[in-house]
């Protein structure tokens, strides 16, 4: 599809051309801009590998953590005492820097590790027998949705996964504020990262309405942001493909994200588009870090809609380009071919504005109707998997007993058939009601493989906290990380287990700043898992989600077992970890 059709994607509403910068940048905003014709070979041979991520300079949380530390050290003066909190024997270690697995004992206390080595003796108040599994740093998830991690402080979904930090990315709408007084108050079993929302920071300003803030408006949307980012967020969130951010001109997010910078901070995105115009919306996000002086992390990197498969290709030599080129630019990948979310992705921008009750006239406005009819012929064909049977109800309000089920198997039991025009049909109707959220299978299996394997790609979940047997969450939430584990390095063999596991733990790790978590090693925090490679496997699948993952037998969080012998402890040792100031 040529370049100037996709500037005039409803979710680009303000039609407007991307600076294209300077220098390094511009030739990357080439590539982007030009990728449906950039052949991969040709990208691959004039592309250097270099190391994606440069050394952080970013200053450890070190001083956060010294003072449990502090404790502990005058607890072991006690004669009593044994040396070792916890001493793991028999195991072998994948310290999460990609070096092959090797036999060795780790030792902790004070919550760090204190000793790697092939044999330890001495004693601890916790000896583990790791015969027959891996020991690997907990694995760290950058991109979940848990604002509603004070109600549900277990986080038994990711913890069963082995994930031990989740980053939250607020593109949706619900930042607790302040954020800082927030962070407070947790008491919860992973530790947490959060960032600066966007989204929420607009709807605050200036509700669900479609134009650009006044001045005022800016300032005021500066000011919450700048105030979250004193809390201790890592950076500024976007979620530019949902309402009211499909509204904000791209100058507004560059404000903002200016307004975040601090040492250390980076900008986080879920991308304007991600599917017909995926390149330029990574664009508009390489322009932010540009302008903000930031490193840029694009939330699941994905190419949706059927008309868009095959473009993980030039997408990763653009990236690769940048890069090389002193860019910083990261990004993270689910393991699976269907996304989730509201169904306001379906619709053309300018019908969701202003609230449910304009959003129900224009649907019903005849003069209107036959216009939406056409833009959305083209969303869906970008945005699913081109047939009714590849949108799967997650949540439907109005008509609650199709959770679970397809729109074609909605269609059929209303005596539809599962054409393009009667699948449309439905979907107007539903959000005159009030829409409804989905599993979209818009995804192909090329493409993720590719995301997937490259060599800054990260795993994450997207997941939401679940309870089980309630409702139909995606399947990622219990099963993203054991799903690359079981079946990208098991099944399809694509990648070894210690490449694997460095995508989720030293990589991010590196990325957002935590300098002491991430690997296995002397003097880092004990944020550990042990699983069983035999036995560790997601068990959620989009028909039958509620099962947690099965493998993790000990889990440590900051040298607290949270699980042991595969059951919850209940304790809940999650530090709500800040950018360092
Ligand atoms: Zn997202």
């Amino acid at each position: 599809m040529a370049a100037d059709v996709r500037m005039e994607r409803p979710r680009f509403p303000h039609g407007r051309v991307l600076e294209t910068g300077d220098g390094a940048y511009a030739r990357a905003y080439s590539l982007l801009n030009e990728s449906s014709a950039l052949s991969s070979a040709r990208a691959f041979r004039t592309m250097q590998a270099r190391p994606l991520f440069p050394a952080s300079t970013r200053l450890s949380l070190g001083l956060l953590l010294l003072l449990p530390s502090v404790v502990q050290g005058q607890r072991a003066t006690r004669a009593t005492e044994p040396p070792y909190d916890v001493l793991i024997t028999r195991g072998r270690v994948i310290d999460g820097t990609g070096t092959p697995a090797k036999r060795a004992d780790v030792a902790f206390k004070g919550g760090r590790i204190v000793r790697v080595a092939a044999r330890i003796t001495g004693a601890a108040r916790d000896t583990i027998n790791a015969t027959g599994l891996i020991i690997a740093p907990g694995f760290i998830d950058p991109h979940a949705h848990i604002s509603a991690i004070a109600e549900q402080p277990d986080a038994q979904n990711f913890l069963r996964q082995g994930i031990t930090t989740i980053f939250n990315s607020l593109h949706s709408l619900d930042q607790p504020y302040p954020l800082g007084a927030f962070l407070d108050t947790l008491r919860i079993a992973p530790n947490t990262l959060w960032t600066a929302g966007h989204t929420w920071a607009r709807k605050r300003v200036m509700g669900t309405q479609n134009r650009a803030a006044t001045a005022a408006e800016l300032d005021s949307m500066r000011a919450l942001v700048s105030r979250a980012m004193d809390g201790g967020a890592f950076g500024l969130g976007t979620g530019l493909e949902y309402i009211p951010a499909v509204y904000a001109p791209p100058e507004e997010i560059v404000s903002l994200a200016q307004a975040a910078k601090r040492p250390g901070s980076l900008y986080v995105t879920h991308l304007r588009d991600e599917g017909v115009a995926l390149e330029l919306a990574l664009a508009e996000a390489i322009d932010v870090g540009r302008r903000s002086q930031q490193p840029v992390h694009v939330s699941h990197l994905k190419s949706t809609g059927k008309a868009n498969w095959g473009k993980s290709t030039a997408v990763l030599a653009g990236f690769d380009a940048l890069n090389a080129r002193g860019a910083r630019i990261s990004f993270d990948v689910y393991p699976y071919n269907a996304y989730s979310t509201y169904s306001d992705v379906l619709f053309p921008g300018w019908v969701l504005a202003d609230g449910q009750d304009s959003v129900s006239a224009r649907l019903r406005n005849p003069a209107l109707l036959a216009r939406v009819r056409r833009e959305m012929r083209d969303i869906f064909e970008a945005q699913t998997g081109g047939t009714a049977s590849s949108v799967r109800f997650r949540t439907m309000p109005t008509a609650p007993e199709f959770a679970g089920k397809t729109l074609a198997e909605y269609l059929t039991a209303r005596g539809q058939p599962s054409s393009l025009d009667a699948a449309i049909d439905a979907l107007i109707a539903l959000q005159r009601d009030g829409g409804f959220t989905a599993i979209v299978e818009a995804m192909n299996e090329r493409d993720i493989e590719a995301f997937l394997t490259h060599s800054a790609a990260m795993v994450s979940t997207d997941g939401d906290l679940v309870t089980p047997g309630k409702g139909f969450p995606h399947p990622r939430s219990y099963g993203a990380f054991p799903r690359v584990v079981s079946y990208y390095v098991g099944q399809r063999k694509l990648m070894s287990l210690e490449a694997a596991i460095a995508k989720m733990t030293s990589v991010p790790a590196r990325t957002l700043g935590l300098l002491d978590r991430g690997v296995v090693q002397q003097g880092k925090i004990a944020d550990l898992v042990l699983f069983d490679p035999a036995t560790f496997a997601d068990k959620a699948t989009y028909t039958d989600p509620h099962h947690y993952a099965e493998g993790v037998v000990h889990l440590f969080i900051n040298g607290q077992a949270v699980i042991r012998d595969a059951k919850m402890t209940g304790a809940r040792p999650g530090q709500a970890l800040r950018r360092a100031p």
